[in-house]
C-alpha cells in the first residue's frame, strides 16, 4: 500500500508491553512521539460511527466509568494512520458495505487486524485507565502476569497491522463469521470482549463476527463441526449460544502461543513469524464443566432472561437452541418464552 520502498527499518519490530509504553504520547503501533489529540484513530472507526449511530453511545470501561463511543480513541502517529490504518478500515468497510458475503470474502489477515485493533484500542483504553493514580480498577489487568503474558503474545502477530509479516503455516487467532436471521434481530450494532481471555464479538447487521485472537486457531479447531452446523441463518438467541461456546472455550484455553520472527536479512519485503506452543507441558484446554458453561450461556442469554434453572434442567446437557434433543442442528425463527423445550423450531 506505500508509494514509498520499504526500508530495513520498515521491517522493525516494537514492543510497547517491554517498559509498558502506554500513553497518548506514543503510536500504538510503532511507539513514534505523537501530540494529542490530533495524532489519534479513534477504536471504533468513524464509517462505523456513522452507519450504527454510536459517536454519542455510551460505553462503560472496567473501573466503571462511562464514555461515549467517539471518546476511546488511540495514539497512532500520522504515518501509520494514513499508510496503515486508515486503508485497513477502508478495505473493510468496502467489504462490509456488501454485507455478509463481502465480509466473508476478506481475507483472515484483514480480518484478525480489524478486529485485533478495536481490541487492542480497548484494552490500552483500560490500562491507561489503570495507570491514572486516582483510579482504583476492580480487576487490575496490569497486575495479573499471565494475563500481560498473554496480551503480550497478541500484540505480536497484530503488528502485521503497520510491518508486512507473514504468518508461516498458522493463523493467530479464531475467527467466526454468522448471520443473524432478520425475523427476531431488532439490533443493528453488538459489540462485546473479554479482555482477559482475548476473545471479541461484534455485530454489523446481519452479520455477526466472533473471535479469540491468541489462540492460533484452536479454538476455531474444536468448534469445527459446530460452525460448520452454524452456516445458516440463526435466531439471534441461537447466535448467543454460540457466542457463549466461543468465550467459555476461550477461558478455558490454557496455552498462550509463543511468536518468533526469522532474522531480516537485506532485501526482504516481508518479515516471516513462526509460532509455537508448549503443549507439551500444559493440557491445551481446562477440562470442560457444564456449570461454567451454563453460566457463560446465562451471561450471553441475559436479554431473553433464561433462568439457570432451565439451562441446567439437565445438567449432563445444559439447554441449547442450536441443536435438538437428538443432537441435530436446529432451526428456529422465534423463541418461545413460555416453553423451555421449544426443541421442535418453528
Ligand atoms: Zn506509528
Amino acid at each position: 500500500m506505500s508509494e514509498y520502498p520499504l526500508s530495513a527499518a520498515d521491517l522493525t519490530l516494537y514492543d510497547p508491553f517491554d517498559g509498558m509504553r502506554f500513553s497518548m504520547h506514543q503510536c500504538f503501533l510503532c511507539g513514534a512521539p505523537t501530540t494529542p489529540p490530533t495524532d489519534s484513530v479513534p477504536v471504533f472507526a468513524e464509517w462505523l460511527m456513522e452507519r450504527y449511530n454510536l459517536a454519542v453511545r455510551p460505553i462503560k470501561l472496567l473501573d466503571m466509568s462511562i464514555v461515549n463511543y467517539q471518546d476511546l480513541r488511540i495514539a497512532c502517529c500520522p504515518r501509520c494512520r494514513t499508510q496503515h490504518v486508515e486503508p485497513l478500515e477502508a478495505r473493510v468497510e468496502e467489504a462490509a458495505n456488501e454485507g455478509i458475503s463481502g465480509l466473508r470474502r476478506l481475507d483472515e489477515q484483514s480480518l484478525f487486524l480489524w478486529l485485533g485493533k478495536m481490541f487492542y484500542g480497548i484494552l490500552i483504553t483500560e490500562l491507561l485507565n489503570e495507570l491514572d493514580p486516582l483510579a482504583k480498577p476492580q480487576y487490575p489487568l496490569a497486575e495479573n502476569a499471565q494475563m500481560l503474558r498473554r496480551f503480550q503474545a497478541f500484540f505480536q502477530p497484530l503488528q502485521a497491522l503497520r510491518v508486512p509479516i507473514e504468518y508461516d503455516d498458522f493463523v493467530p487467532g479464531s475467527i467466526f463469521i454468522l448471520e443473524a436471521d432478520p425475523t427476531e434481530d431488532h439490533m443493528a450494532f453488538e459489540y462485546d470482549d473479554d479482555l482477559s481471555t482475548i476473545a471479541f464479538s461484534i455485530k454489523l447487521d446481519n452479520t455477526v463476527l466472533m473471535a479469540c485472537l491468541v489462540d492460533n486457531g484452536i479454538i476455531a479447531q474444536a468448534m469445527r463441526r459446530v460452525y460448520q452446523d452454524a452456516h445458516r441463518p440463526l435466531h439471534p438467541v441461537q447466535v448467543a449460544e454460540f457466542k457463549a461456546r466461543v468465550y467459555y472455550a476461550a477461558y478455558l484455553l490454557n496455552v498462550i502461543p509463543d511468536y518468533f520472527t526469522r532474522p531480516v536479512k537485506p532485501g526482504d519485503t516481508e518479515v516471516v513469524m513462526d509460532t509455537f506452543i508448549d503443549d507439551i507441558t500444559a493440557t491445551v484446554f481446562n477440562p470442560w464443566e457444564n456449570s461454567g458453561y451454563a453460566q457463560s450461556l446465562l451471561e450471553m442469554w441475559k436479554r431473553w432472561q433464561i433462568p439457570l434453572e432451565e439451562i441446567m434442567r439437565d445438567p449432563e446437557q445444559p439447554l441449547s437452541y442450536l441443536y435438538d434433543a437428538d443432537g441435530q442442528p436446529q432451526v428456529m425463527k422465534h423463541l418461545a418464552k413460555e416453553d423451555g423445550e421449544n426443541k421442535e423450531g418453528k
